[in-house]
């Protein structure tokens, strides 16, 4: 019986246990049957005497008819007491059963109990006349059966904490190889992971993280404060408010801003953050911070490049206008001038050469008419730019020609304001036209804000569609605004009051606007600088153009 205790090893424990059952109670052949958790019943061993000894088999199998008298079976489970048949062919009330019928066997089946709980039967039987159970045998087999109980019990709950074990080891295994991963993701793609407690206020972060933010070698925790002070003083209301809010309202927060790394190194983040679980209060949030340094730094070269670009494709345009506008003007001019001295000079003779006067003069009309032709011609010129008109998004015609504007805008610390409220903002039309107006009424804003120093300079763009079928979009600055005298002139043709400028820009732009149906207008800004505005007739999905 110590034997029994001391196995561990449910194989050997069983091979023990039945040995000695089969042994002590002169049975040639036993089962043990144990009840599973679901009260399933299952053949856990079965046992038989042989001329070289007890040989023992472990299985796993339902207890059959063939292996036992069923009968017995569900009698000893009813009633939780052991029964015992004695000599085949006495009675009893199994005499029936078909198994002891045909094995001639006289059997005993003992429960076995742990703590009070029945776990399980013993099976004996003995077929050898006229051997039956005895009394003492089933002392013997009881104990054997208590035993066994606690032990097997023992040895299933040791099996179950190595085979944990193994568990444990794999899941730590895998784990590990996909923290592995995770990390040289982290690394790859310059993202780090951060989790942050709120009520402790002590964010956890990655390796990845400490090495975006340079944070020092073994700080792996920071709190929000701290985060905070990273982020550039520029960016620092917007983020800290942004914290803040997304908080309060339980929401996802995503921004793009600068920190500054202990080192003094200023960094591009993308950072973005998502509540986790859905309680009333959030608790806690998970995320990631991007370095987009190296991508932002590019956008931001293409920007300039592009704005560059821009700027001088404008200036080139006006620049070889007004060139050719000169030179075809100036001949046609010096004629006249010539023509107008000549029949001074006719008139002025006594007696007048009125014929000589006459023929000067009507070559001053026709040089004017020519003078008029070129004139005609130029504007044709500015008006017949094959158009080639479709269904485009205003918004996004905005959006890009900003993006254009954004380093010069940044250069001259303007604030960008956008308050595009259209809900219908398609129009029907030539988007590089209107982008060209755009462009210009955004270049032309950003120049009368250059040298006011003494105020926010706020570029706004807002939209809206005034009644349905149209929309307005109005472009407003704080710069130095019009006098009515400017105002009056502004979009005649080469009226500027710029050293540099050509004054064609709001008249090119006056008459695109006119041709796609709408009108562009200018007034003094409420406070300060101007306001210029267009309508325009949107398109809806059908291809009808609203008006
Ligand atoms: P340019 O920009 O070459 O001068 P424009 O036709 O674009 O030609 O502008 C004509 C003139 O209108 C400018 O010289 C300037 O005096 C005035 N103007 C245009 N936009 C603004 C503005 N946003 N604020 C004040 N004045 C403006």
């Amino acid at each position: 019986v110590r034997a029994m205790t001391e196995e561990i090893d449910l194989d050997r424990l069983m091979q023990t246990l039945m040995t000695l059952l089969l042994e002590r109670a002169g049975a040639q052949r036993g089962l043990l049957i144990r009840i599973l958790d679901n009260n399933v019943l299952e053949t856990q061993a079965c046992a038989e005497t042989s001329s070289d000894g007890v040989k023992v088999r472990r299985v796993k199998e339902r207890p059959s008819a063939t292996d036992m008298p069923l009968s017995i079976l569900s009698a000893v489970m009813r009633t939780g007491q052991e029964i015992r048949t004695g000599k085949p062919g006495s009675f009893s009330p199994f005499s029936q059963d078909a198994y002891l019928v045909t094995s001639g066997a006289a059997v005993m089946c003992v429960p076995m109990y742990k703590q009070a709980k029945m776990v399980g039967v013993l099976y004996l039987e003995n077929r050898v006349m006229p051997e039956i159970f005895t009394a003492e045998h089933s002392r013997i087999v009881r104990m054997l059966a208590s035993q066994a109980a606690v032990s097997l019990e023992t040895a299933r709950l040791y099996a179950e904490l190595l085979e944990e074990n193994v568990q444990r080891r794999r899941v730590e295994k895998e784990l590990r190889a996909s923290q592995t991963s995770l990390m040289l993701g982290e690394r790859i793609s310059n993202t780090g992971t951060w989790r942050w407690d709120i009520d402790q206020d002590l964010m956890f972060v990655s390796d990845e993280y400490a090495r975006i933010l340079g944070l020092p070698d073994r700080q792996r925790t920071i709190s929000m404060a701290d985060f905070l002070m990273l982020v550039h003083p520029e960016d620092y209301q917007r983020i800290s408010r942004l914290v803040t809010d997304s908080v309060r309202n339980g929401v996802s927060m995503r921004a793009e801003f600068r920190v500054f790394r202990p080192d003094g190194e200023c960094r591009y983040i993308l950072g973005v953050g998502n509540p986790v679980g859905d309680e009333p209060s959030v608790a806690e949030y998970f995320g990631v911070i991007t370095d987009i340094t190296a991508r932002r730094q590019s956008e931001d070269a293409v920007r300039v490049a592009q704005a560059d670009l821009a700027r001088v494709a404008r200036a080139t345009t006006v620049g070889q206008l007004t060139a050719s506008i000169a030179h075809e003007i100036n001949q046609p001019l010096m004629s006249i001038v010539a023509n107008a001295g000549a029949s001074l000079r006719w008139l002025s003779r006594e007696p007048a050469m009125l014929s000589h006067a006459r023929t000067s003069l009507e070559e001053i009309i026709s040089e004017g008419e020519r003078a008029g032709n070129i004139i005609r011609g130029l504007q044709a010129l500015t008006r017949n730019q094959t158009a080639s008109r479709s269904r485009v998004n205003l918004h996004h015609l905005v959006y890009h020609i900003v993006a254009l504007s954004r380093s010069e805008l940044e250069r001259q610390q303007i604030a960008l304001q956008y308050q595009l409220k259209a809900q219908d903002a398609f129009i029907y039309g030539d988007s590089v036209q209107i982008q060209q107006v755009l462009l210009n009424l955004i270049v032309n804003a950003i120049d009368a804000m250059a040298g006011i120093h003494d105020r926010p300079l706020t570029l706004t763009v807002s939209s809206l569609n005034p009644e349905p079928g149209r929309i307005r979009l109005d472009i407003t600055d704080t710069g130095i605004g019009l006098s009515p005298e400017v105002q009056e002139r502004l979009f005649d043709s080469f009226y500027t009051t710029k050293e540099q400028g050509m004054g064609m820009g709001l008249s090119i732009s006056h008459s695109i606007i006119e041709r796609h149906a709408g009108r562009l207008q200018a007034a003094p800004g409420e406070r300060h600088g101007s306001r210029f505005w267009f309508t325009l007739p949107v398109h809806d999905e059908q291809g009808e153009q609203g008006e």
